[in-house]
């Protein structure tokens, strides 16, 4: 932690002194903690940031991880200063009694209250969801920071990116729908946005990445802005690449022959797995909720609908939820909208009887209009 009582009961911040002052007052002070009120220690190491440390584990020790990185220990200066340096009135690890719960910060803009988390570890979905919901029973708006994947250089740009399975559970959607995903990095303190995400596969997505310099940033944080008709036509071009390599792929390595379904539903269906047409393949809203690629699970659609005699559309519910758990494919709300939103869509097209090209069909559908996300 970043700071503590002395013992004239000041809050006391180690970061704002020098080396020679801390080792000074570390002499003539003593510190408690401001949760449990116990002794801690003033460490004032080479490596890291000064910082206090609990004297014996106890469960407040436990409760609020005391092994902070440097880099955790840095962001929640650089995020408190900046905050600071804006006008706002912000308190640096305050601990909340009510919900005995200590935010990394808590901004106060006229009556709504923040709690700002800057995340660096880990933490597991029960814990986040626990700590989020005793904010929100609070009044307390909570907003998680993660701090950006070391892995991800980050020149902008729309490319193809590899997001982890925690940071998608930090997905926020814009008013108008756009999902996207805000990371801090402390490193070179630059706050870096994935906007107008758009799911390929498994973690893989396509997005439009931006970097913007934490004293160019804002609070409440800036939100982005929908890609346009030609930023998705570039989109579009790595979309059907990776779909294309998806398909080459299963051919030359698939040592499965007809065993493998995919295969095996082309070959049923007469189509070619590398020249599909137009309506197989096509990204639809909330697809993250399949891990496959939209060409497979479309081609293995089609190929269940053909069976029954049905249109995508007709199927029902309960249809479309036999036909996730016949592909081993995770039954979920998300999951059966998925489809119906791909059922939609391939009557829409039927009906427009090629009006519209399909890259731009696919475009009103993730992005103009994206309100239903
Ligand atoms: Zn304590």
């Amino acid at each position: 932690m970043l700071i503590a009582y002395n013992n004239r009961q000041q809050l006391f911040l180690p970061y704002q002194y020098t080396r020679n002052a801390l080792q000074r007052y570390r002499r003539q002070m003593k510190f408690f903690c401001p949760q449990c009120l116990e002794p801690v220690q003033l460490k004032i190491g080479h490596y890291n940031i000064p910082h206090f440390a609990h004297l014996t584990k106890n469960n407040c020790s436990q409760l609020f991880a005391e092994g902070e990185s440097k880099l955790h220990l840095h962001g929640k200066i650089q995020l408190f200063e900046w905050l600071k340096k804006l006008g706002h009135k912000v308190e640096l690890e305050p601990f909340l009694k009510k919900l005995f719960q200590r935010p990394d910060l808590l901004v106060i803009i006229d009556d709504n209250h923040f709690a700002l988390e800057f995340q660096c570890s880990t933490i597991s979905h029960e814990k986040w969801q626990q700590r989020t919901a005793g904010y929100e029973k609070n009044c307390i708006q909570a907003i998680w920071l993660f701090q950006t994947p070391q892995s991800k250089d980050t020149f902008n740009g729309i490319r193809k990116i590899s997001i982890p399975p925690l940071l998608q559970k930090a997905f926020v959607t814009t008013t108008t729908g756009l999902p996207y995903l805000m990371t801090y990095n402390a490193k070179t303190a630059h706050f870096i946005y994935w906007t107008n995400l758009l799911h390929v596969h498994g973690h893989t997505f396509i997005g439009k990445v931006q970097e913007i310099a934490i004293d160019k940033q804002r609070f409440p944080f800036y939100t982005p802005k929908r890609i346009s008709h030609d930023e998705f036509q570039l989109y579009w071009q790595l979309y059907k690449q990776s779909s294309r390599q998806f398909a080459y792929g299963r051919l030359l390595h698939s040592k499965k022959g007809v065993q493998d379904s995919f295969l095996r539903n082309c070959y049923e269906l007469q189509l070619s797995p590398t020249a599909m047409p137009s309506y197989i393949g096509i990204p639809v809203k909330e697809g993250t909720a399949i891990a496959l690629f939209a060409s497979e699970w479309q081609m293995m659609l089609l190929h269940f609908c053909k069976q029954l005699n049905h249109q995508p559309y007709e199927l029902s519910k309960i249809q479309i939820q036999k036909f996730l758990r016949q592909h081993h494919l995770e039954v979920t709300e998300q999951a059966v909208r998925v489809i119906q939103h791909y059922g939609q869509l391939l009557k829409s097209m039927k009906q427009e009887n090629g009006l519209l090209e399909i890259c731009e069909q696919v475009y009103v559908h993730l992005f103009a209009i994206a309100t239903i996300y």
